[in-house]
């Protein structure tokens, strides 16, 4: 399928028009950007790797009943995905206490938490994407009372749905970032990636990590933990 115009481009991806007027091309890029764009970086072929990655996540959602934007992989770098428009609200699960919730709450990185959490920021690159609560989405009318029960239930099926399944490949699923959007028959459905750039992995016998805070803290062998999440989560 021929891309058309490009509609969006952000720090990871570009969007693009395509012959369906219900679909978009997602290519993912190369680049790699950190707290919130002040370092900038590049990973040999992580767009290849998030692609090949959320390939198989999307996959395994639908295996489970998840309703996703995902409709084909194209291409190493190419996806095509539903339309939809995104809910300007970023969906955070964490299971381990790590980022930014260790920071805040003065917990120790690797805490396993009681219960898991579910966090909402407003995606806003401006703003830093500030943590908010149900009441700031409802008052700034990101989304409703319902819909934001919705995103909660959903991101929390995901967490079981992924955090199993990664458990079988010997990896923790430490937290990771969703973002849903509302299709033209306005149903939510996961949009987005699921990837090592929007995930916490860890490997659950040494606790390396396998993920883009590799990047983020120069620890070096970054391509090499995409890819060997890919490698883990491909074999059966
Ligand atoms: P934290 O709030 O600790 O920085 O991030 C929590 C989790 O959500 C991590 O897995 C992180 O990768 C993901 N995450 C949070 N915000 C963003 C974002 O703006 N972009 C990406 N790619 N991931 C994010």
């Amino acid at each position: 399928m021929q891309k058309g115009q490009m509609v969006y481009e952000g720090k990871a991806k570009r969007v693009y028009e395509c012959e369906r007027d219900d679909a978009y091309i997602v290519e993912f890029k190369d680049d790699a950007t950190a707290f919130n764009g002040q370092k900038k970086g590049s990973i040999t072929k992580k767009g290849v790797y998030n692609n090949a990655i959320s390939t198989v996540f999307f996959d395994w959602l639908k295996q489970e009943g998840i309703v996703t934007h995902y409709i084909d992989t194209l291409s190493e770098r190419e996806m095509l995905v539903k339309r939809v428009r995104i809910i300007p609200v970023e969906v955070v699960t964490r299971n381990v206490a790590a980022g930014t919730l260790a920071s805040r709450l003065g917990l120790i990185e690797g805490e396993k938490l009681k219960q898991t959490v579910v966090e909402f920021y407003l995606k806003n690159d401006e703003l830093g994407d500030p943590l908010i609560n149900h009441s700031h989405a409802v008052a700034l009318e990101l989304a409703t009372r319902e819909e934001l029960d919705h995103l909660e239930r959903t991101a929390l099926m995901i967490n079981d749905i992924l955090y199993e399944r990664l458990h079988t490949k010997g990896v923790l699923l430490v937290d990771f970032k969703l973002e849903f959007g509302v299709t033209a028959e306005g149903e939510i459905v996961l949009a987005d990636e699921i990837s090592p750039d929007t995930c916490r992995f860890w490997d659950e016998q040494t606790n390396e990590k396998l993920d883009k805070d590799r990047f983020r803290r120069d620890l070096g062998r970054v391509e090499e933990a995409y890819q060997e999440i890919l490698h883990r989560i491909q074999n059966k």
